[in-house]
């Protein structure tokens, strides 16, 4: 089979989850924007509601669709980007609770959908998304099923932005019944006094940091399409940017950028035979990459990226990125088997 195999530990994931519940006294979501952060949005959101999650939140409205098939109609999902221009007939399909993040949203609801159920986002300093401070007036929550805000930079402990955050989210809630949610998975961390009612972990889920203790949830192994033997001054790939120093073996791979092993991995990046590093050799290309195994007895079958010699977070420093980026560019020609 030409295609890599990405394994998708579902038992470690619904661990993480527990796990993250555990850390806070408040209630616990499931942020599964983005295809489940690259890994399926049905085989993640069924084991995380069978794990005991029920309020699930995506970035858009279209990625509920694949929620609602698999979640039926009782659990909540919230939107990240609000009531959107043209979301009113998905909105109330599907019966989503938009997170609403200015006054125009508001207005746009109250008059599209009245009695609807929705939340707001409030900017607490990260000057992304939610309602301005200048903007708020609490009255706008008495309804609202959650106000909610994010934190900039929860995964940095030391960081005073995140006590000026919480100090502003604090005041502009100041005396609200409604629900409250500030923290993601670096906000769970941070400790309870960023809990409030309701977290929203993401990336600790699917076994990144900064969840230092999360299990990891991916395995990814590419498999080798052939080997070959080069001589000293002999060059591998485009632009010949590996040239080989001594008697090489050179093995190549099915997988490339174009399934998310960022082109930035050319000469960085580490494969894996078992314990044994392989390093890349040259550029990374579309769909292939080549690998130095002059140091193997025997050449596998199939060589690992992702696993347990490398995590998520391995490669991405690796490739100078993040583990989210990892993830969520996993590309669609893997094999996705749940294990
Ligand atoms: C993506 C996102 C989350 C989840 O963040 P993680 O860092 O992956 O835990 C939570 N809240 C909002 C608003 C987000 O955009």
């Amino acid at each position: 089979m030409g295609s890599g195999t990405l394994s998708i530990d579902l038992n470690a994931l619904a661990e993480n989850w527990q796990a993250l519940d555990r850390l806070s006294a408040s209630e616990t979501g499931a942020v599964v924007k983005a295809n489940g952060y690259g890994l399926g949005t049905g085989r993640v959101c069924k084991t995380l509601a069978k794990a005991g999650a029920r309020r699930f939140f995506v970035a858009i409205a279209e990625e509920a669709r694949a929620l609602r098939a698999v979640l039926g109609s009782e659990p909540f999902i919230g939107v990240f980007s609000g009531h959107m221009e043209g979301d009113t007939g998905i909105i109330s399909d599907l019966g989503l609770v938009p997170m609403l993040n200015s006054p125009e949203q508001i207005a746009r609801h109250q008059d599209r959908l009245p009695g609807h159920p929705f939340g707001l986002q409030i900017d607490t300093g990260m000057n992304r998304l939610g309602i301005e401070p200048y903007d708020w007036q609490p009255e706008m929550a008495e309804d609202a099923e959650l106000v909610m805000s994010h934190l900039a930079c929860a995964d940095e402990p030391d960081n005073e932005a995140n006590a000026q955050q919480l100090g502003t989210f604090l005041s502009m809630t100041a005396g609200l019944r409604t629900p409250r949610s500030l923290a993601a998975t670096g906000g769970i961390v941070l400790g309870p006094e960023y809990h409030f009612d309701l977290t929203r972990p993401g990336i600790g889920l699917y076994g990144g940091m900064p969840f230092a203790d999360a299990r990891p949830v991916v395995r990814l192994d590419l498999p080798v399409i052939q080997t070959r033997k080069l001589e000293p001054g002999e060059s591998v790939g485009y632009g010949c940017t590996f040239v080989a120093e001594r008697p090489t073996t050179i093995a190549t791979v099915s997988g490339g950028y174009a399934d998310g092993l960022i082109r930035a991995l050319s000469s960085r990046g580490t494969l894996y035979a078992g314990d044994t590093p392989c390093p890349i050799a040259g550029r990374v290309s579309m769909d292939l990459i080549g690998v130095d195994v002059t140091g193997l007895e025997d050449v596998p079958g199939m060589l690992t990226i992702l696993g347990p010699q490398q995590t998520v977070d391995d490669l991405a420093d690796a490739a100078g990125t993040i583990g989210y980026e990892i993830l969520t560019s996993l590309g669609p020609r893997y094999k996705r088997v749940s294990t």
